[in-house]
């Protein structure tokens, strides 16, 4: 593995044979995430490709003209030519090593594959997930001295961390910006000493053995484990969806009501959590409709009856098909929803 400057691009890069490039900053958690990647791959890969590394805040100019905009960014080469796909962000070791295998001939690719050693580490307490309930079981954890690890298939701060604003943590007056306050909850907890595996795969989870595979080979296991996973919204699937989401869309009534003030507000579904958000929401919007995919709502019958009451509640049924576009909420029958 090779540090380098914009001057030595040319000879190490675009003429050095096959080379991986990593545009890298300081005080960049993804940028610490791959690190331990980067190095354990090059131990692998490393006499077949050259592992580069270049340090992006002090070669603007080349990152510029390379037209790489965020760090860590992973570029690949081969004879002078960027092949394969860049890879930046929450940098997986799958997605670094897929890039890899596609330079190499198939052959090759088997005899490094067959170099790979499971590893096994022990830890007191694994905890499964690094949004806002992991990482504060993570602070409490190390700050009682009980050696803990973090696993997480993203980067830390979970749902938190792609929220435009969080207005109601306690202790913070202002707003705070979502992805702020999950980076401050992250460092927290990594400052008192929790151990970090994200970005990973999770290859399997044993709840009897406490024991857990990531990337396929390492095997990491505790006394106890943790499950901080959260919740996924189900997502309608519609076009435009994740674009927007944070940015006018939002899966939490109570988190973001406040937000709708003055607004018209449109809720898509007809169960009970769809129908009794709505109500909540009409203290904040000016009208709210709600658009359901059947024939009728499927709430319980008290939560439809207080919201057909509701003179702001306009109720649109057997509604499908529909595209976001900015903040409206086109449909198919193209009446246009704002
Ligand atoms: C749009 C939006 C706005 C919100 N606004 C607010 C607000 O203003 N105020 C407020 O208090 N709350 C708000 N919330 C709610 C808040 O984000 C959640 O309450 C909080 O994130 C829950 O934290 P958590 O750690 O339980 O789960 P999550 O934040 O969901 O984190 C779960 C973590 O587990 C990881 N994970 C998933 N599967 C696995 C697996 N198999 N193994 C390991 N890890 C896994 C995920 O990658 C994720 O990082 C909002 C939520 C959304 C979606």
């Amino acid at each position: 593995m090779k540090e380098i400057n914009s001057s030595e691009f040319e000879k190490e890069v675009l003429k050095g044979g096959k080379v991986i490039l990593d545009f890298y900053s300081t005080e960049c958690p993804p940028c610490e995430a791959l690190a331990s990647k980067f190095e354990n791959l090059a131990g692998l890969y490393g006499n077949d490709i050259k592992f580069i590394k270049i340090f992006r805040q002090q070669n603007r100019e080349l990152a510029d003209r390379l037209a790489v905009k965020s760090s860590p960014t992973l570029l690949f080469y081969d004879n002078g030519n960027e092949v394969a796909g860049r890879l930046s962000g929450g940098v997986k070791r799958s997605e670094i090593i897929r890039n890899l295998d596609s330079m190499l001939p198939e052959a090759r690719v088997k005899e490094i594959k067959a170099k790979i050693k499971p590893t096994v580490s022990e830890y007191d307490v694994i905890i499964l997930g690094a949004g806002p309930g992991g990482l504060t079981a993570g602070l409490y954890l190390c700050q009682a001295k009980i050696n803990t690890v973090l696993i997480d298939p993203s980067l830390p701060g979970g749902h938190v961390s792609t929220t435009h604003e969080v207005s109601n943590y306690p202790g913070f007056i202002e707003p705070q910006a979502g992805y702020m306050l999950s980076h401050n909850m992250s460092e927290q907890t990594k400052m008192c000493g929790t151990v970090y595996k994200v970005a990973v795969d999770i290859t399997s989870v044993d709840l009897d053995k406490k024991e857990v595979v990531i990337d396929e080979y390492e095997t990491v296991r505790a006394k106890k484990i943790i499950v901080g996973t959260g919740t996924t919204p189900n997502l309608t699937g519609a076009p435009g969806e994740k674009e927007l989401k944070g940015k006018g869309i939002s899966y939490c009534a109570t988190c973001d009501g406040k937000y709708m003030e003055g607004k018209e507000v449109v809720v898509i579904g007809g169960g009970n959590s769809a129908v009794e958000e709505s109500e909540y929401l009409t203290r904040f919007a000016t009208k709210l409709t709600i658009i359901h995919q059947f024939d009728k709502l499927t709430a319980n019958k008290k939560a439809q009856d207080k919201i057909l009451k509701n003179p702001k509640v306009n109720i649109k049924l057997k509604m499908s098909k529909q595209k976001y576009v900015r903040n409206c909420l086109v449909m198919e029958s193209s009446s246009l929803l704002e």
